[in-house]
């Protein structure tokens, strides 16, 4: 039998690997504009990192999470997502230090839900996501979400589209969620048999179900928005006046909550064409509670991830497949079983200098190798037969002019720094 990759989890080939390469070559060029500086976050963590911040009631940890006990009995977990984490590591290193400082930081890396196998889900997926810590101001709202999208368009996301909502805080959202609670209670039966269980954990989550007859049943419910207090009602609306002023598109929805119970404030998530409508490409949202929460000082923060499956299925193949695929500088073409070890030697010399080389391991005729050295598109070959070997001796020929020259093999150094014209 075939050992095969665990179900839910997939490779990606070299085939393939253009794209992840120009989507992470772009985050990391675009987090660089707005100064943001990459963390390398451990992929496992003690399991109440997520228990306590992603929330005991959510799908995730109670579903989702892959734990177990390790050799010494440790309860471990391998991240479902990227901000416990991050703000684990925050508290760690008192990035908070000195008072008021701002840590904006990015992440990259994959992550794993025990989630079920549908199409474009997988038990281990990448994200990218963009934490900033030591913040409250609605200006830092947009310009987390304009990085979000100047992202998205760099890399070709197709028609992302924002939606934007606020939860509330601590002082407005208990108000709010026992009026769905009261608005629930004699529609129980109408809802999914996930729902039943959320109206008991988490009310919230009815209101974004993907089934059609919670959305039928949620249609006339109380929204969020009548029950901001003051702060949070001001807070929105100078979000929304910032957004308007980076000239970012966006529409308003009251029902959209979030999986994670970390939230507060403003949420929000974009979609992409060329996925299916429901499924957000990217979400986020201010967390002002859970650094505090988590055990570190009372900082305010906001973030987002982007799922990398999803974006590079919505940026589609048109983009970046040849990254790796670059034509080699120079093909080497050898005849002889001495001038094969001369062949290799001369390549190595060539790489140590900076050149994409070739050298074929096997042997075929002087027309075949030749034949595949013009196909490549290099600008050169360098040739060895016995009798250049006996010779101490090589043959550059320039490929597109078909121009050829012998040069001494001690050459090679000069002409790897500037190869002939
Ligand atoms: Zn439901
Ligand atoms: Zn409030």
């Amino acid at each position: 039998m075939v050992i095969k990759a665990v179900k839910g989890v997939k490779d990606i080939l070299p085939k393939d690997i253009g794209k992840w390469r120009r989507v992470e070559d772009s985050a990391r060029e675009v987090f660089g504009r707005y100064d943001y500086r990459e963390i390398v976050l451990p992929i496992f963590e003690k399991s109440e990192v997520f228990v306590k911040s992603v929330g005991e009631t959510t799908d995730i940890v109670q579903k989702e999470m892959y734990s177990f006990l390790d050799k010494g009995g440790d309860a471990l977990t391998l991240r479902p997502e990227g901000t416990a984490s991050c703000v684990r590591a925050y508290i760690e290193h008192s990035m908070y230090h000195p008072k008021g400082t701002v840590t904006p930081l990015f992440y990259i890396g994959p992550m794993f839900r025990r989630e079920r196998p549908q199409a474009g889900r997988f038990r281990q997926f990448h994200q990218i996501g963009a934490e900033l810590f030591g913040t409250d101001d609605p200006a830092a709202d947009a310009e987390v979400m304009h990085l979000l999208m100047t992202f998205l368009k760099t890399v070709g996301a197709r028609k992302p589209k924002l939606l934007l909502n606020s939860l509330g805080d601590d002082k407005c959202r208990p108000a709010f969620r026992q009026s769905l609670v009261d608005f629930l209670a004699n529609r129980k039966e109408s809802l999914c048999p996930l729902c039943k269980e959320r109206y008991e954990t988490n009310p919230l989550r009815v209101l974004d179900c993907k089934s059609e007859t919670c959305a039928e049943t949620v249609r006339s419910a109380p929204t969020i928005d009548s029950f901001w207090c003051d702060d949070c009602a001001d807070h929105f609306q100078k979000v929304r006046k910032a957004l308007y002023g980076l000239n970012i598109e966006y529409e308003i929805n009251h029902r959209m909550v979030r999986g994670l119970d970390y939230y507060s404030r403003t949420v929000f998530e974009v979609t992409a064409s060329g996925l299916g409508a429901k499924d957000a490409v990217a979400a986020g949202g201010r967390y002002d509670a859970l650094v505090k929460k988590s055990g570190g000082p009372d900082v305010p923060a906001i973030g987002w991830a982007v799922g990398m499956e999803r974006l590079i299925e919505s940026i589609g193949d048109s983009a970046g497949e040849k990254t790796n695929d670059t034509a080699p500088d120079i093909c080497i073409v050898h005849l002889g079983e001495r001038a094969h070890g001369e062949a290799f030697r001369v390549a190595g010399l060539l790489r140590e200098q900076g050149r994409k080389v070739l050298c074929p391991y096997r042997q075929t005729s002087m027309k075949k190798q030749m034949g595949r050295a013009d196909k490549s598109g290099a600008k050169l070959a360098v040739i060895i037969g016995e009798e250049e070997f006996n010779k101490k001796t090589m043959l550059v020929k320039n490929l597109s002019t078909s121009t050829q020259k012998e040069h001494p093999i001690g050459d090679i150094r000069k002409i790897a720094a500037e190869p002939p014209a």
